[in-house]
Parts: C-alpha cells; structure tokens; sequence
C-alpha cells in the first residue's frame, strides 16, 4: 500500500534502541519516540548536545540503522514501518548525505569523487558524466572538476561532497556536523555558502548541529533533542523568544543565558523573586508575573533582556557589578546575585559601562522573559516583550 505524504520528511514516534551488551534487554534509548514533519524544500535543523540522538535520526531515515518502532515516509513514500514490517534498504531510498569529514577519496580528482556512488550503482558512463557536471556545476566547482581533494580549501572540499550528494538526484539530504571540522573562520564563511546552495537547490534536508548559533542561521526551522526526544519544534525567532523548556532556554543562550530559581514574594506593593540559592539578593518583577505570587519558579532571561537603568539605584534591585565583558561591539556585565558564583549576565553596548566601574552597585530592570516551573522544567508564564 502507498501511504501519502504532504511532508518532505514525516518520522512518527521513531524508536531506537543500541542494547548495552550483544542480547541484552537493557539499552540506551537513542531515539525514544521522536515525531518530525519536515515541509518539502524546507532546511530543516536538527540541534542538540552530544550524544542525544542526532546521527541516529540521520542513520535511521538513510536506512543505515533500523529502528525498533515508528514509522518514516520520504516524499510519498513510506522508508520504514515497523507495523508493516517493511524497511526499503539504503540504496533505493533516493538521499544524499553529507558527512563531518566530508569522506572524499584523496587519490580520486573531483569528478571521480562527484561521480563514484554512481559508478557503483552501475548508471551508464554518458548519464554519469553529465550528472557530474551537472552536480559541479551546481555548486560552481566545473572549473576545479581535475584537482585532488588535497589541492582544495575547507571550503571548496565541502563543495564538493555537496555535490556528490546530489549527484544521485536525492529526494532528500541530510548533513552530519557538516561543518565541525572547519576552523571558525571559515566556517562562518562556508556556512551561508552552503545554506544559499541548498535553498537554491529546493531539496527539503535535514541538517544536523550541536552548535546553537549554526542552527539558527542555518534553519528554516529547527528541532532541538535532548537524550532522544525532541524538546521543542519552531522557527529560530520562536525557539529563542519562547523556549517551552528551560533546557531549550539554557541550550540556545549565546552564549549563556540568565536562569534563576526563586520564590516570587511581595513587598511594599513590589513583586520581588527571592532566588534559592541567596535568599539576601532579590530581583524586582514585572507586574505581569503577579500570578505566581508565593510559588516556586525559574524565571529566564537573556543577558540582551535585563536593562540597566543608570543613576536610579534602588535598594530592592540594585546589584554590585562583578566583572565586565568587552566583546566586539558590545560588553557582557556580570552581576553579582549572591550565593555562589551564578552572575546575572547583562548584555550592553560597549561604552555604557566600563572596567572601572566593577565594585559599584547599579539597579536592573528585567525586560522581557520567560517562566518555568522547576520541577517540570516546561514553559508556564511569560513577560515584557
Ligand atoms: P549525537 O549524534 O547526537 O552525538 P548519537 O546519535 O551518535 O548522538 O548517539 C546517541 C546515543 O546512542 C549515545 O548515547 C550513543 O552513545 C549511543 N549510540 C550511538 N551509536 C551506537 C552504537 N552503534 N552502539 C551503541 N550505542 C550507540
Ligand atoms: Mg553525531
């Protein structure tokens, strides 16, 4: 039976189980119950830390791995149903995939390396030679179709397992880490490159990432995983405005972010977080949060969120400046919350406070953020804008 598809990739409650030892009952869930809906031609980022899943997802859809359970359609077609019992086998699920070392063959030119996998799969010499240049042509590599992988930058080399990826006509692609191994610069560089490629090339990928700010450009939308499961879907503006958890909060803060636990108490008319861990330092609220009122919550807010309000030190907000930042254009100021060292980290632009200033004490308003709960962990209130 054809099952059909309104998605480029659609992965239902996707399980994968490696046993701890060959036989063995127990085992580390890879993958525990992932659901996915990729839109067709989307660029579509999978983010998380090492170790949560990310290369399974890929080695599953590709038909490297096979899943204990769920269910993967690509296109129109269903890859794998563990219901159904099928599994199409890797060579005839239509991907191309892009690798972290890029796994080019050093003795082969360019064109050899483009048009290998085709060569395997025995396609006629004439058609290999014109989907290669096909292939280098969409990427802009024709004119360097006779060097070693030796003789090309980073950059180039990347191009160029781009392009043997699609030079077998994929449905899908899918890249691992594709950039890890570049130095910063240029992966900075190569990074709009690729993403410009493969927008114009329209074929909907999965592209995976532990790097938080490499998902946001990257991404049309983007996933982030966390031991397995997906914590939250959504394009990069809602899963940095909104995380739904706090581990998606900490996980996207650039490059860290504000989370502090406390009990929201009320004093002089002024709602007031006392956090946990220094019950003496306690931070002025909004209004908005009135709700919480004698509950336990974690209020995040990103270091580019808190305000300092410059002159008008108040004794309930007001908190002593610990280190100063620079950093290009603008600075990070760390400020003291008490307790152990667990700054409130503001961000500013460069000149509004200086080195000197670390002992003084200003006030901070809390402009905009997010609330959780601390024993759940997910999204239960928001403020400011
Ligand atoms: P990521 O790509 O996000 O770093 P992986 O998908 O490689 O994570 O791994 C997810 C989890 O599955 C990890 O705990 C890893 O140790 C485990 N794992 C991955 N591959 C295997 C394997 N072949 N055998 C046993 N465990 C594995
Ligand atoms: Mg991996």
């Amino acid at each position: 039976m054809l099952e059909v598809t309104e998605y480029g990739i659609e992965i239902r409650d996707l399980v994968k189980i490696f046993p701890l030892k060959p036989g063995s009952q127990d085992g580390v869930h890879a993958l525990d119950g992932v659901d996915l809906r990729v839109n067709p031609g989307e660029l579509f980022v999978i983010l998380g830390p090492s170790g949560c899943g990310k290369s399974t997802l890929l080695r599953c859809v590709a038909g490297l791995e096979e899943p204990e359970s769920g269910e993967i359609l690509l296109g129109r077609r269903t890859v794998y149903s563990a219901a159904r019992g099928e599994s199409v086998p890797a060579q005839h699920r239509q991907i191309g995939m892009v690798f972290q070392n890029f796994a080019l063959y050093p003795h082969m030119s360019v064109a050899e390396n483009v048009g290998f996998g085709l060569k395997t799969r025995r396609v006629a010499l004439p058609e290999v030679r014109q989907r290669v240049a096909e292939a280098l042509r969409l990427v802009d590599m024709q004119e360097l179709a006779d060097r070693r992988p030796r003789q090309l930058s980073g950059g180039q080399q990347q191009r160029v397992a781009l392009a043997r990826a699609i030079a077998g006509k994929p449905e899908v692609l899918l890249f691992d880490e594709p950039l890890s191994n570049l130095d910063p610069l240029l992966r900075n560089a190569v990074r709009t490159d690729l993403k410009q490629l493969i927008m114009a090339l329209r074929i909907t990928s999965l592209f995976v990432t532990h790097d938080q700010e490499e998902a946001m450009i990257m991404g049309d939308r983007l996933a982030v995983m966390q031991k397995g499961r997906v914590e939250q879907i959504g394009t990069p503006e809602e899963v940095y405005r909104r995380p739904q958890t706090i581990f998606v909060a900490a996980f996207t803060g650039r490059p860290v972010t504000n989370l502090i636990e406390g009990v929201v108490d009320l004093y002089r008319g002024e709602l007031l977080l006392v956090p946990i861990e220094s019950r003496a330092q306690t931070l002025r609220l909004p209004p908005d949060l009135a709700e919480f009122h004698g509950q336990r919550i974690t209020v995040h807010v990103r270091p580019e969120q808190v305000r300092i309000a410059q002159g008008e030190v108040s004794n309930v907000t007001s908190l002593r400046i610990e280190n100063v930042l620079p950093e290009g254009g603008h600075s990070f100021v760390h400020f003291h919350l008490g307790g152990p060292y667990k700054p409130l980290v503001v961000r500013t632009d460069q000149t509004s406070v200086q080195k000197e200033e670390i002992g003084r004490s200003l006030s901070v308003t809390l402009d905009g953020g997010t609330v959780y709960s601390p024993e759940t962990g997910r999204l239960i209130g928001a403020f400011g804008g």
